[in-house]
């Protein structure tokens, strides 16, 4: 205390390690040997204005770019870095393991990431998609399973699904990571197997969760949830097994599974609805329920949750028109019923206090849903929506959320959303379009490439695809493909203030689902 000179300020490092007291020590020798404090600073500076830098844009609205940039930079927090210099970590089994020739990571919140901060990483952080997944295999090596929820090497079993699974299935599909690829198929399949997590072996033999069977992963219940999210993860398997070369004999089993969200729609009442072990849809259902059935929503936000097959949930629901017609009530639906059922979680209160009626972009499992307007040849509502969502639920302000940020996943629905498309299903090389929010954008990639986006004419009230064009050819598709942008590309839009309701009405403009292959 006698050294300390009270008109000088005192400096302070901390370093962690997961491992050991020593290798803290050589994190810190590695990592910051000095005591700059203002160069350490300009350094963290430096490496945020570079990630940042990425996409550039020209727009005269400070707010928008605001939010946008804010997004960019929380969709870039998680995953973390979880191993030390010299690649140990401690693994999911206790055990201090070696990461050789790759970085290990932890903190995966992949039932929300799997929509859109992954898929966005394969633009902004391509370099760090292949360590991810190396992580997700090393992780089954250790646990047996894929990560769920894994936070510090541990997996916290928070939330449902098997969502490393599309992950890596959309980054083994752009190209993207050097990982094996017969080894992920492998963790796959095991992971989609294990028969006593989940209702996972009620799922397989009966095609769907019942909703009124308690195993012991059970308290929770959320049955039809799990239903609808293991079969888009099963159409990620069917679909690598099949890059891969697979015989169709052996993974047939996976094409069937994905049709499984079939067994839970009740076509008397349009809706997916819980159903029993006898096979009796539950009786106390009602569409704005939040019920057990329901992962923390109800029927009006999971009833789309069929990423890979819009195309036949219209088919399940009678077609385009009656399809149209269940995507408007979304909005139309007064979001006050049905909030006195069993207790009020925060989502509720958020979905209440956006007062966009059903539509509680607060929570993820609905956040994909205005884009399906591209497959239902009514691509101007999903031009309307995505911009009114982008004005009214965003903001440049702490409590610039309309809920949980959710490890860079609604920030990642922003910064696709507001370049003009969204990551519908990951897995398929297609972004599905929504509508431009800046005038001039450019998209700098890893590979050397710019893709530029340019709506001299857009406005808020020009909110509009009139028409677009990419490389200088008319574009009519409701969707760009992977391939297209990391070419390099040209997107130029002509904006209006009134829908063009011709453009993008064909079924072949209408992007992927399995039941239309
Ligand atoms: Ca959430």
């Amino acid at each position: 205390r006698a050294n300390v000179d009270a008109q000088k300020p005192v400096y302070v490092k901390v370093a962690l390690s997961p491992t050991s007291i020593e290798n803290a020590k050589l994190n810190m020798q590695t990592e910051l040997p000095g005591w700059d404090f203002e160069g350490t600073i300009a350094q963290a500076d430096q490496a945020w204005e570079k990630a940042l830098a990425k996409v550039d844009m020209e727009s005269s609205d400070a707010k928008a770019k605001k939010i946008f940039y804010t997004a960019l930079y929380h969709s870039m927090i998680a995953p973390t870095i979880y191993s030390d210099v010299d690649g140990k970590y401690y693994g999911p089994d206790k055990q201090v393991h070696q990461a050789d020739g790759w970085v290990n990571y932890s903190t995966f919140s992949l039932w929300d990431t799997f929509r859109a901060a992954h898929p966005l990483f394969t633009y902004t952080e391509p370099e760090r998609v292949g360590d991810m997944v190396q992580s997700f295999i090393a992780f089954y090596e250790q646990n047996g399973r894929l990560p769920v929820w894994n936070f510090w090497g541990s997996e916290t079993d928070m939330m449902i699904g098997y969502h490393a699974v599309p992950v890596i299935v959309d980054a083994y599909l752009k190209g993207i990571g050097d990982f094996d690829a017969e080894k992920a198929l492998e963790a796959c399949v095991a992971t989609a197997n294990i028969d006593e997590y989940r209702g996972i072996g009620s799922y397989k033999t009966k095609g769907y969760i019942p909703y009124n069977v308690a195993d012991k992963y059970n308290s929770e219940n959320w049955s039809l949830s799990r239903t609808l999210e293991y079969a888009f993860n099963d159409w990620s398997i069917y679909t690598l097994g099949k890059k891969l070369g697979k015989p169709e004999s052996e993974i047939a089993v996976y094409k069937e599974r994905a049709m499984n969200y079939r067994n839970i729609y009740n076509p008397e009442r349009k809706l997916m609805v819980g159903k029993s072990d006898k096979g009796v849809f539950n009786p106390n259902f009602k569409g704005t329920d939040w019920s057990r059935d329901f992962c923390e929503g109800n029927s009006w936000h999971w009833s789309f949750c069929v990423f890979h097959d819009p195309q036949g949930l219209m088919n399940l629901m009678g077609g385009q028109d009656e399809f149209n017609v269940m995507m408007d009530s979304v909005f139309v639906i007064p979001s006050k019923m049905g909030m006195d059922s069993r207790g009020m979680i925060h989502e509720m209160r958020e979905m209440q206090v956006m007062n966009m009626g059903q539509y509680a972009h607060g929570n993820q499992p609905i956040q994909h849903m205005v884009y399906l307007y591209n497959y239902s040849a009514q691509p101007w509502k999903a031009q309307y929506w995505v911009r009114e969502i982008m004005n009214k639920l965003y903001n440049a302000a702490p409590d610039a959320y309309c809920g949980d940020e959710d490890n860079g996943q609604t920030s990642a629905w922003y910064v696709f959303s507001a370049l003009g498309f969204y990551t519908v299903c990951p897995g398929t090389d297609q972004y599905v379009l929504g509508t431009p929010l800046f005038k001039s954008v450019k998209l700098h990639l890893e590979n050397g490439k710019t893709v530029t986006i340019d709506a001299a004419n857009n406005s808020c009230e020009n909110r509009y695809i009139k028409s677009m064009k990419l490389n200088g050819k008319n574009h009519t598709n409701n969707y760009l493909t992977h391939d297209q942008l990391m070419k390099g590309a040209r997107i130029l839009y002509q904006m209006d203030a009134v829908p063009n309701k011709s453009r993008g009405i064909n079924k072949a403009d209408a992007p992927y689902s399995f039941s239309a292959e």
